[in-house]
């Protein structure tokens, strides 16, 4: 088995950019498994199904006519849905919302995790998520969980959202944040929640390269 660093996490604390310098410092790849359930979402956002309709949007994906899956190209992943790059698409509310509700379906949980263990099997990597320590690589290498205080991490997604040309208010993406890990952490199937053997990370009080820094001593101290 190669390699394979699990991170798991809340909404905004960081994940995805830590993941991804983490990685490259690292030389793997970084599979951030968030945008492949927001490739998902934005698949019924497009086609107009119900979100909430759980046998549609499960029938749909056992069916097959919902492909995802990531490229790379430089070392950056590009996110496909049925083989059309959709990453710049991903990265709203709207879809991330999307994405929270299709992804309490067993069905497409299924599908999604059974796409990253294989590409996982192929070359060491780095994947970022809600279940990887849990479900998708209960035998990671090195096995973090990454948070900070909810009020750390609103702040963090309002930074991610304005440079995206995003003006929704903090009030509002307070309500989201808080909104989505509830759901997230109250799901039947693979709830977000530390695995046993993963070490805790807060960042709330460190900077970014602090927190890149605690990663990687981890990955030495394990290798
Ligand atoms: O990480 P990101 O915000 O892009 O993820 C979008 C949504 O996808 C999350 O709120 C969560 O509901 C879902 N997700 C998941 N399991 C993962 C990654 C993301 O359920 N491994």
């Amino acid at each position: 088995m190669p390699l394979t660093i699990a991170i798991d996490g809340p909404v905004g604390a960081g994940k995805s950019t830590v993941s991804d310098v983490v990685a490259s410092r690292l030389g793997i790849l970084h599979l951030d498994t968030g945008a492949m359930y927001r490739a998902v979402g934005l698949y019924m956002l497009e086609n107009k199904v119900d979100i909430l309709d759980e046998g549609r949007v499960s029938a749909l994906c056992e069916a097959g006519k919902v492909n995802v899956d990531a490229r790379y190209e430089d070392g950056v992943q590009h996110t496909l849905l049925n083989d059309r790059d959709v990453t710049p698409f991903i990265r709203t509310q709207e879809v991330g919302g999307a994405a929270s509700a299709v992804s309490r379906y067993p069905a497409v949980r299924k599908m999604l995790v059974r796409r990253q263990q294989e590409m996982a099997r192929q070359q060491p990597m780095l994947l970022d998520g809600r279940d990887i320590g849990t479900v998708v690589l209960p035998n990671a290498t090195v096995k973090v969980y990454l948070t900070a205080s909810s009020e750390s991490r609103a702040m963090r997604r309002m930074l991610q959202l304005r440079e995206k040309g995003d003006a929704t208010p903090l009030e509002e993406i307070i309500r989201e944040v808080n909104a989505r890990d509830y759901q997230d952490m109250h799901r039947e199937t693979d709830p977000l929640r530390q695995a046993e053997d993963a070490v805790l990370v807060d960042s709330s009080d460190l900077t970014f390269d602090e927190t890149v820094n605690a990663i990687l001593s981890l990955v030495e101290e394990k290798l």
